[in-house]
């Protein structure tokens, strides 16, 4: 049994293309993770998100623990058995949701108390609690539990909130690590901190290659700070962790700043773009995003993209679509969403393909040449 084997198969420049082998199945990278929320992708059966071509799913600690809460779902037979997803399942830590959805936050050296945003109901998550949580849902990769500020704070803000995370890094490990039987077969990722600076990332990946994680992310991105900036952190950040494991761009993004990530060697990706986007009547193509409610669609029956294998392209016109969305329809939510997810999964089988071929930087200019247009 392959608890976690990271293999890169082909480098290009800084991007890379291979496989992580685990027990539940294979993720091929670089990947993109579409977001299970609340142990549902949405709008979206679990064999379909499968169809799609997404070796992997992400759940988020927050909102299971609040409802219908890990212990139930543990009962349940794990996350996996409850929402028909045999495959592997990426959980977060918690940590950025309890920051950016509940009430009434206390943060202490401990952890974070705060209410639910559903009922008002108290909660505390710590380290050895995010890790309890991740264990009871069966995750098979699990994220160290974390502080994310916003990347607009000071810059002793930002460097004191990234030391307490380092130190719940190192907590995490050893929670991850307390419980045996799960940890034989996941994998614990550690979060590199630190904004947009290049010597607090540095000090966050010395601190987390020294405790030692299976994958690392970069988190604090993607928090408004705009692709300029990301990219800029991203053309130091990755060489900073280790070359033979996987980093992971939390919550990103955009297919043009997937295209730039990769460029700069980032191999996993997350994002509820696709589905919140495919709800919204915004569809991802090719040449760009469109917009179903725009009247010019009403009488269109061109397929959404024709380079598209998905089912929606293959039988549905943007008149159809166009009128679903106006109308509020659910199928239109469903049909949208299967084939944004569908044209993240194409993209990121045609950057493997390109950096198997040595041509991502072609494939690259390419790429945003037709998609700005
Ligand atoms: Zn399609």
């Amino acid at each position: 049994m392959t608890r976690f084997q990271f293999t890169i198969e082909a480098t290009d420049g800084k991007a890379r293309t291979g496989r992580i082998a685990m027990r539940r199945g294979e993720i091929r990278t670089p990947a993109f993770m579409p977001v299970g929320t609340a142990a549902s992708v949405k709008a979206m059966k679990p064999e379909a998100v499968r169809e799609t071509g997404a070796d992997i799913i992400l759940g988020n600690t927050y909102h299971l623990m609040l409802r219908p809460g890990a212990e139930r779902v543990a009962r349940l037979g794990g996350l996996h058995q409850f929402m028909n997803w045999p495959r592997p399942i990426l959980t977060d830590s918690g940590g950025y949701q309890v920051m950016s959805l509940s009430d009434l936050r206390k943060l202490t050296e401990d952890g974070v108390e705060f209410r639910s945003h559903i009922d008002g109901s108290k909660h505390m998550l710590s380290p050895e609690r995010s890790m309890e949580i991740q264990r009871l849902l069966g995750s098979d990769i699990v994220m160290a539990f974390d502080e994310c500020p916003r990347a607009d704070r000071p810059r002793d803000e930002i460097a004191r909130s990234m030391e307490l995370s380092m130190r719940w890094a190192r907590r995490s490990r050893d929670a991850f690590d307390a419980g045996e039987e799960h940890a034989a077969g996941a994998a614990l990722f550690g979060i590199q901190q630190g904004a947009l600076d290049p010597e607090l990332r540095l000090q966050s990946a010395e601190a987390l290659t020294a405790i030692g994680f299976d994958g690392y992310a970069i988190g604090g991105l993607a928090v408004g700070e705009g692709q300029e900036a990301m990219f800029a952190t991203l053309d130091f950040a990755p060489g900073q962790l280790p070359a033979d494991r996987p980093r992971y761009l939390m919550g990103v993004g955009k297919p043009d700043d997937l295209v730039g990530a990769v460029e700069r060697g980032i191999d996993m990706f997350d994002c509820v773009l696709p589905t919140r986007s495919g709800r919204n009547g915004q569809a991802f193509t090719w040449n760009g995003a469109l917009n179903l409610r725009n009247a010019r669609h009403a009488e269109d029956l061109a397929p959404l993209d024709e380079r598209c294998p998905c089912p929606a392209c293959a039988n549905y016109s943007r008149a159809y679509l166009h009128h679903l969305v106006k109308a509020g329809e659910i199928l239109g939510a469903m049909i949208v969403t299967e084939h944004n997810l569908t044209f993240y999964q194409q993209l990121m089988q045609a950057m493997r393909d390109a950096i198997r071929d040595r041509c991502i930087a072609a494939f690259a200019g390419d790429f945003r040449r037709n998609y700005a247009g």
